[in-house]
């Protein structure tokens, strides 16, 4: 009161390329187009916040990955068995099935054994971790998630 507030944001964009070089490489330099398109990695994110859906999704489409939705751990073992996501981001309170019920039946989904998952969860309670992890979890985040972080353990997970 009376001394104003502070805000940061962060917004999930990409900055267009801007270049003075001429678009056309010079005939000898045009490089060789063999080289496979890499397919962006398949995020599956459960989760039934409407806000946290669109904030994780738009940020990580910026990011170059393709996002599936699932609302409640049904849809998402659902969705998981028949796109087969890279990695899963699992919200632990959910309607109609919970992420770590979610979680353990992917684990006992032999296809889907080995799809690292990410549990997300609002209760920062001590223990909270352990249960995630022993539900089959590889990590855990707290939320509010931070953004970065998030695409940082993404990034350790995807990597050989
Ligand atoms: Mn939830």
């Amino acid at each position: 009161m009376g001394e104003g507030s502070c805000f940061e944001i962060g917004l999930p964009c990409i900055p267009s390329v801007t270049s003075s070089e001429p678009e056309n490489p010079k005939l000898g330099e045009i490089e060789p187009d063999s080289t496979p398109t890499k397919v962006s990695p398949l995020i599956l994110l459960a989760e039934d916040n409407k806000a946290n859906i669109i904030t994780v999704s738009s940020y990580l489409k910026a990011k170059g990955y393709r996002l599936l939705v699932a609302k409640n751990g049904l849809e998402a073992i659902a969705l998981a068995r028949n796109e087969r996501p890279d990695v899963i981001l699992m919200d632990i309170q959910m309607p109609r099935m919970d992420g770590l019920e979610a979680i353990q039946q992917i684990r006992r989904t032999p296809r889907l054994a080995d799809i690292p998952i990410i549990a997300l969860t609002a209760l920062a309670m001590p223990g909270d971790r352990d249960r995630c992890l022993a539900a089959g979890a590889d990590d855990y985040l707290s939320k509010p998630v931070k953004l970065q972080q998030l695409v940082t353990v993404i990034q350790q997970l995807l990597a050989p």
